[in-house]
């Protein structure tokens, strides 16, 4: 049985290494936000090429955090509008509406994936006041753009970073000499959401997650807000919550970040395998332009008759997913936006099936899967 993704295999690689470190954290008798928490944001903000990272309790309260911050600090007002693509993980969408902030959901572009910047231009207006993007399945944005359209109607980007820790941004869309040339996601707008749920390219054991950015005020704000309000114990600044990253899972964290990289790799060569190999018409394959803006969080075709492709792969013992059945638009819990049309975004959902993708993956697994599928 080939699994979509193996956790157990990717975490036991790491064995010794997470034990040694639990038997040095138990003996420091310092449970909340020590030396494993500042280590990891020192080192992340390091890996992101950012200023400042803070740790947080997980990736929906990284993205809520950033929009607070800036509602805390007048530079966003309740009721604002922010644009994000239709497409994406529910939590992008509940992140703007537990802000009190208002979603335009705006159609991706069908190659990427990704938000298009036609789409954001065409439905511009003055009540809009930032952009969230999301580098969907690990294929970053089109941040050059995005930026420069920010810029001219001085709109904040943010970036929900949760499937592509590592992606690096490169000259793909044709500007020279642009700034953002080898800058990682995280470090490709004005502050950024990271994600560590377990199956993420950089997962913990349990929940986690980070914001980075180069903004000091910003960052002030969110060190605060993450801790009841607080800098200093007992005094408290601003209404906060309790958004902590736990000092066991940056341990593990701590591990890990020294092999993202080497796994990134790993994957963008799963990737490239399955691009070069799979020859059937019958299902249409992801752009990729062989360079590390794509960090293959997931590896998503689109197929007509998804159902009988599944379960094909199925009785093949290959494990798929759908990522995602149903977008945001469409669900009970966004009755109020139910009646929106956006069919790009609705025919991606109808259509896209995850393939196995992880830097566990044997090369005889993926050529079992390539095989299965040339034969479908
Ligand atoms: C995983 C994910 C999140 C939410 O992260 P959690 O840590 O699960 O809260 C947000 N956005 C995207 C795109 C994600 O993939």
């Amino acid at each position: 049985m080939i699994k979509f993704l193996d956790l157990q295999q990717i975490n036991k690689r790491f064995e010794t290494e997470f034990q040694q470190k639990f038997q040095q954290f138990l003996n420091s008798g310092h449970y909340i936000l020590g030396t494993e928490v500042e280590t990891f944001e020192t080192d992340f903000a390091n890996y992101c090429g950012t200023k400042f990272c803070l740790g947080t309790s997980n990736g929906l309260d990284a993205l809520t955090l950033i929009f607070k911050a800036y509602l805390e600090l007048g530079i966003l007002k309740p009721g604002d509008q922010v644009m994000l693509p239709a497409n994406t993980f529910f939590a992008s969408v509940l992140s703007v509406i537990h802000s009190g902030l208002h979603p335009i959901f705006i159609e991706p572009e069908r190659d990427t994936f990704n938000i298009s910047v036609k789409d954001i231009e065409k439905q511009l207006t003055p009540h809009v006041k930032a952009i969230m993007v999301v580098h969907l399945y690990g294929q970053l944005a089109n941040m050059e753009v995005i930026n420069q359209l920010a810029e001219k109607h001085k709109l904040l980007v943010i970036e929900d970073a949760a499937q592509a820790h590592g992606a690096v941004f490169n000259s793909e869309f044709k500007i020279q000499d642009s700034e953002l040339i080898n800058q990682k996601a995280g470090n490709l707008g004005h502050a950024a959401a990271f994600s560590f749920y377990p199956s993420k390219n950089l997962g913990a054991l349990g929940d986690g997650g980070a914001i980075t950015t180069n903004d000091i005020v910003l960052f002030e704000t969110i060190k605060k807000l993450r801790n009841y309000g607080s800098d200093k114990k007992y005094e408290y600044q601003l209404k906060g919550f309790n958004n902590r990253l736990d000092e066991v899972q940056a341990m593990f964290l701590n591990v890990k970040l020294k092999y993202l990289d080497a796994d990134n790799e790993k994957r963008q060569t799963i990737a490239k395998r399955y691009l070069s190999d799979i020859s059937t018409n019958k299902i249409a394959l992801p752009f990729y332009d062989g360079s590390k803006n794509h960090v293959f969080h997931l590896f998503v075709v689109t197929v007509k008759d998804r159902e009988n492709f599944v379960s094909y792969l199925k009785k093949q013992d290959i494990e798929t997913l759908i990522h995602y059945p149903i977008p945001p638009h469409k669900q009970k819990a966004l009755v109020s936006f139910n009646h929106l049309s956006l069919p790009v975004t609705e025919n991606i959902h109808e259509t896209v099936v995850s393939l196995p993708m992880s830097p566990v993956m044997t090369e005889q697994e993926v050529s079992k899967v390539i095989k299965a599928i040339n034969s479908y």
